[in-house]
This record gives C-alpha cells, sequence and structure tokens, in this order.
C-alpha cells in the first residue's frame, strides 16, 4: 500500500492547431503549437512518469502491470482513463469515436467515451455537439454534398461547462478552448471534416467517412449536463458525470476539508490556485498545473488551500 500522493510529470504534443496557453499551467512549452498535456496517460503514444516518492521513475503503465495494488486490484489489460488539457488556439477536426463493440470489431481497440470541462476560452467560443440530420441516408446526403453549416450543431461555450461526450456524437473542439479531458484510453478516432484544410505539404488530413456514417448516433442527442452540487464546510464539490467509464467532479477549496479516498484510486488535476495535502506527519504542496494519483486505501487526509480541481475516477 501506498499512503503517498503520487505526482506525474506530463507529456506534451506539438499540434497543427496546439498554441501557447499552456504556460499558465507553468509548463515548459515544446514550441508555440503545443496543443496537448496528456496528465494521466498510459497509452503508447504517451506516457506520464511518477516524479516523487518510491515509485519515481516509473510510467503509469509501469505501475498498471507491476504495481496493480495501487489501483485497488482491479481488472483490464491497460489504465482505463485518460486525462489530457488541451490548447485549441484553431479548430479541431471534427471527428467521431465508435462504441467498444464497433471499436474492438473493426480496430481491435476499444471505442471512446469523454468528456469535457471548459477551463478557460474566448468570448464567442464554440463547440461542435451533435448534427440536425433526422436519418442515417440523410446524414450520408449532408456529408457527401458537403452541407457543413447546415448539418453540424455549433454550441456556445464558456468557463465552467461541461460536456459528456458518449461514442456515437459528432463533435470538435472550437478554436480559442482550453479544456481538461477525461477520456476511455483508447485512440480510435474518425474524422468526419477537417474544414479542407491543407498541411505544410498541401495535403488533405485523411478522412473517415464511411466508419464515421457507420458509428454516429442519428438522431443526434442533446449535450445535457445535471451537476449536483454538495457542499461540506471548505469544499464545493460538483458532480458532472457518473458513467460506466468515468465520474467526474470539480472540487472548489476554500481553507482546509478533511476527506476520504477509499475508492481504487482518484485522478487530481489542479487548475487553479494552490495549497497542501495533509496525510498523517507528510505534507505535499500543490499548485496549478498540478496532477496527483490518490491510490487504493489512501484514507482519510486533509486538503488546505484555496484551488480549484478536476477530479475523476471509476
Ligand atoms: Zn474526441
Amino acid at each position: 500500500m501506498s499512503t503517498q500522493p503520487l505526482f506525474f510529470e506530463p507529456v506534451f504534443k506539438e499540434r497543427i492547431w496546439g498554441g501557447e496557453q499552456l504556460k499558465s499551467f507553468g509548463y515548459e512549452l515544446l514550441s508555440s503549437q503545443t496543443g496537448e498535456c496528456w496528465a494521466f496517460a498510459a497509452h503508447s503514444n504517451g506516457q506520464s512518469v511518477v516524479k516523487n516518492g518510491e515509485f519515481k521513475g516509473s510510467s503509469l503503465g509501469e505501475l498498471w502491470e507491476k504495481q496493480r495494488e495501487l489501483f485497488g486490484n482491479i481488472e483490464g489489460d491497460r489504465f482505463p482513463l485518460l486525462t489530457k488539457i488541451l490548447d485549441a488556439a484553431q479548430d479541431l477536426s471534427v471527428q467521431v469515436h465508435p462504441d467498444d463493440e464497433y471499436g474492438l470489431k473493426h480496430e481491435g481497440d476499444l471505442g471512446k467515451t469523454e468528456c469535457w470541462y471548459i477551463i478557460d476560452c474566448e468570448d464567442g467560443a464554440e463547440i461542435i455537439y451533435g448534427h440536425t440530420a433526422k436519418t442515417r441516408e440523410e446524414f450520408a446526403a449532408m456529408i457527401h454534398e458537403g452541407k457543413w453549416d447546415e448539418l453540424l450543431t455549433k454550441v456556445p461555450v464558456k468557463p465552467g461547462d461541461f460536456f459528456f461526450v458518449p461514442s456515437g456524437t459528432v463533435h470538435a473542439i472550437g478554436a480559442g478552448i482550453v479544456i481538461l479531458e477525461t477520456q476511455q484510453n483508447s485512440d480510435t478516432t474518425y474524422r468526419v471534416y477537417d474544414y479542407d484544410r491543407r498541411d505544410n505539404q498541401g495535403n488533405l488530413r485523411e478522412l473517415h467517412v464511411e466508419q464515421s456514417i457507420a458509428v454516429t448516433t442519428i438522431p443526434s442527442i442533446e449535450p445535457v449536463s445535471k451537476p449536483v452540487v454538495n457542499t461540506s464546510g471548505n469544499m464545493k464539490i460538483t458532480t458532472f458525470v457518473e458513467s460506466d467509464y468515468f465520474t467526474v467532479h470539480r472540487w472548489e477549496l476554500e481553507g482546509s476539508a478533511k476527506l476520504d479516498q477509499n475508492l481504487s484510486f482518484q485522478l487530481v488535476s489542479v487548475i487553479e490556485g494552490a495549497g497542501s495535502l495533509i496525510k498523517g506527519e507528510e505534507k505535499y504542496e500543490f499548485k496549478k498545473g498540478d496532477h496527483f494519483l490518490l491510490p487504493f486505501e489512501f484514507g482519510e487526509y486533509e486538503l488546505d488551500g484555496n484551488a480549484e480541481m478536476i477530479v475523476s475516477h471509476l
């Protein structure tokens, strides 16, 4: 058992749509097109690494393989979640993910359900969430005719908004948005539309139109979010979603609060402010941009400070 929180060093990714906003989390950026910070990642394309305590230097994937007791010995051939912070300086491509059944059958990989917490955005920023087609035939026809403005549903966003994006939802993050994304640990993405953009070599990015038509939920679902708020002393906990794949909360701390971690594990991303975590005689400082995991049987502890955190667990 570990009674230490495990702080992780994220992995950064350059993206053509990335920017420089991730600097505000205290990160050193790769370039002026840094698009993604992979905070909790155990994926072949990126592994976050522990930076403190007895597991210092181990990747999340290694811990999952060799120290499964940290996660309550739950089953699974891979760590189930992936947490990222994204800076979309430009629009991301419009995409859709299959569900597990379709993903495993056609790609040999799980599908992907994800969710977004809007950390920050420019005035007027929008996401694409869903579409207007009533039947699969209509959906296919509008894609083939390029009726994108008619087909894709735009939704205005503001900081603090939360969106659950189940597999089968056509979606895109729009320009001027910094988002924290919690998702199933998979990479199966079908690109529906890329605004006919060309890269430096003049090439269009690959689209997956037939697969997109096959896996999209039709008619579309509305982006419903019914956050439940619980305030106890100095801690306000907002629960955004409890799904088959993950539960996501926002913790708003103002002062000191006593907590108890009795789940298989919890992932905590500090998105604002700073404070300390007190466990027995030990004290761990944290600040905006830090990401720590509270392992199985972590038990009772105290948080002290002024901070906002996004917390996820199974
Ligand atoms: Zn996606």
